[in-house]
Formats: structure tokens, C-alpha cells, sequence
């Protein structure tokens, strides 16, 4: 009869106080505006996102048929391509799903590009997909609202939120208001250690074994993260977050553990409608702790996106990062 009972308990209480190893993919933005689906962008990597137990990625466009333009990014600024609106075919829901990714960030500076009209398209059709996610809503309760996904017992959170450094940069994302609907945004103005983020980070921390915080930050095509993403990325972890997952560059920022825990500092892209390369990272932790780490370049051609299992210069980048500028003597660069 107790030889049974493991049988008879549900799952989470099998794996009460005792956390399973698991291995998380992350991959960079995901930008499907130009791309038709049937071009099926993402399933030469399904492979290397159905072999990790959550693979994750920002949904940098929405996912959107509605046309409800942002008023927030002027004509002016589209017309100089100093800003850029973006969507994507409802249709790249399941192409998302069936690749095997099961979470994307959506605080980032192009999810309210439809406005209200289009989030709620966005988050429809992604949950009618099953894909989970995080960084936007209704209004900012909801947008900074923790996802928790349980991994064979083990509860992992996920949080996404946008950092950019000023508020007139933060305006053009939407940032949600307690009556509005938008993404979730960081307004620190330089300052990372605020006791509402520590207060945040702790209080999600709470209710899960392992906490991924996303953040949408740094420069566009810049490798290397600014003194702000690398002061941020601490104070995450020295608040609660055991990995701490960047992505908006477009680019490979290479990455780092601070105390044990991984910082990717941006992961490039995924999927884009012109040629780029970037990666997939996948992590092995047990027991909370990081086994091992491997990193697949890819290149992203004709709007789909290939493994690249031997690719030097992808590594290199990746690898490359400034010791002087970012690391401060108290991180260790993971190489790959
Ligand atoms: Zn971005």
C-alpha cells in the first residue's frame, strides 16, 4: 500500500520540498511583420525548443489584425524610420506553439503598437494557443502580474517588464497606468535600487522555486550592455531573481553569472524578415543551481530562422563581452 502512494498523490504534492531538474531555451525577439505564416519561420528549431522543458522568446510584434496605429510614435518619426511600427499574422500563434516555445514577453516597445484594440487581440489569440505569458494587460496590476509555470513540480516564475532609460522613450511603449492598459515599464530614471522593484521581485520570488525576470532594454544594435542593463541585472538578482533574461538590441550582448545566477544580456533575434544571426541559450539547472549552458547560433534568412551548430563568429559574439565596462570584478562571463 505505500509502495502506491507516490501513484495515488497528485504531482505537486509528489515533488513537495524536493526541486526537479529542469532546462530552460531562450531565444531573442520574434518579429513575423512581412513574413507570411505559411513560411513556417520557427520549425527548423523545433527540435532544439521541444528538447527543453520551457522555451522562451519575446513576441516583439503582435500578433494583430487590427489596424489602430499608436499615436504615441509620430508620423514624422515613422517617416525618418526613427520609429517603426510592427504586427504579425494572428496565424504565427500555433507556428509559436507547435515550435514548442511556451512563453514570450511582451513588455517591449512595440506590443501596443495597435493600441488596447491590439493587445487584446495579442493576448487572445496567444492564450487561445496555449502560450503563456507576461509584461502587458488591462491595466499595470495585470501588466506586472507574475506567470507561473510548474515544470514536473517545480513552480518557475516568469515577469517581463521595460527598461529604457527616459521617460519620453517609455511614453512611446505605452506604459499601463492603474486604469489603462498597456506594458509593464521600469521607471527607475537611472536608480535600480527602489524598494517597490525589491518589493516586487520578493513578493513573486515568494510564491515560486525559481523566478526568470525579462527585461526589455539597451540599445539597439550595440553588443555590449550599458552600465544601466548591468546595474539593473544585479539588482534583480540581489533582490530575488535567480536568472535575469534580456532582450531589444537586435543583437548578441553576450553573458554572465552574477552570484551564480545568468544574466543573458540580450539575445538578438529569432525571427526577422531580414537576414540576421542570433542564438538560442539552454540552461541545465538542478536543484536551483546552473549545470551546464550551451549556445546554438542561428541565422535568420527569406524570414526563417536555421541552426547553425558550427558557426565561430556567432560564438564569438556571444562571448564577447567588455570586461571593464561591465563586469566589475564580481561577474564571471559565461562562455560558450
Ligand atoms: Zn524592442
Amino acid at each position: 500500500m505505500i509502495a502506491l502512494l507516490p501513484l495515488l498523490m497528485p504531482p505537486t504534492l509528489q515533488n513537495q520540498g524536493r526541486i526537479q531538474d529542469f532546462t530552460l531555451s531562450f531565444g531573442g525577439d520574434l518579429m513575423f511583420e512581412g513574413i507570411t505564416p505559411r513560411k513556417q519561420p520557427l520549425e527548423p528549431l523545433m527540435p532544439i525548443f521541444r528538447s527543453s522543458e520551457i522555451a522562451c522568446a519575446n513576441l516583439e510584434s503582435p500578433l494583430t489584425i487590427v489596424k489602430a496605429t499608436t499615436k504615441r510614435k509620430s508620423a514624422l518619426e515613422l517617416r525618418r524610420h526613427q520609429q517603426y511600427i510592427l504586427g504579425g499574422n494572428p496565424k504565427f500563434a500555433s507556428e509559436i506553439s507547435k515550435a514548442g516555445i511556451e512563453f514570450v514577453t511582451l513588455a517591449n516597445n512595440h506590443t501596443m503598437d495597435h493600441q488596447t484594440a491590439g493587445l487584446r487581440q495579442d493576448t487572445a489569440v496567444l492564450a487561445g494557443a496555449g502560450i503563456h505569458f507576461a509584461g502587458a494587460g488591462a491595466n499595470r496590476s495585470q501588466a506586472m502580474g507574475m506567470t507561473v509555470i510548474n515544470s514536473n513540480g517545480t513552480r518557475i516564475g516568469f515577469l517581463s517588464a521595460l527598461a529604457f532609460m527616459t521617460p519620453g522613450a517609455l511614453y512611446k511603449c505605452t506604459p499601463a497606468t492603474s486604469t489603462s492598459a498597456g506594458i509593464m515599464t521600469l521607471n527607475l530614471n537611472g536608480q535600480v535600487h527602489q524598494k517597490w522593484l525589491k518589493q516586487w521581485i520578493v513578493r513573486c520570488k515568494s510564491q515560486v522555486d525559481f523566478l526568470v525576470v525579462g527585461v526589455h532594454w539597451g540599445i539597439e544594435l550595440r553588443a555590449k550592455p550599458t552600465p544601466y542593463q548591468v546595474a539593473l541585472g544585479h539588482a534583480l538578482i540581489d533582490d530575488g531573481a535567480d536568472l535575469v533574461y534580456g532582450c531589444h538590441p537586435h543583437v548578441l550582448e553576450g553573458a554572465v553569472l552574477y552570484k551564480g545566477k545568468p544574466i543573458l544580456y540580450s539575445m538578438g533575434n529569432l525571427v526577422s524578415p531580414t537576414f540576421a544571426t542570433g542564438g538560442i541559450v539552454k540552461l541545465n539547472f538542478q536543484a536551483r543551481q546552473l549545470r551546464s549552458c550551451h549556445f546554438l547560433p542561428i541565422m535568420i534568412k527569406f524570414g526563417r530562422a536555421y541552426p547553425l551548430f558550427r558557426d565561430p563568429r556567432a560564438v564569438a559574439k556571444m562571448n564577447q563581452l567588455d570586461r571593464e565596462a561591465c563586469l566589475k570584478g564580481v561577474d564571471v562571463p559565461i562562455k560558450f
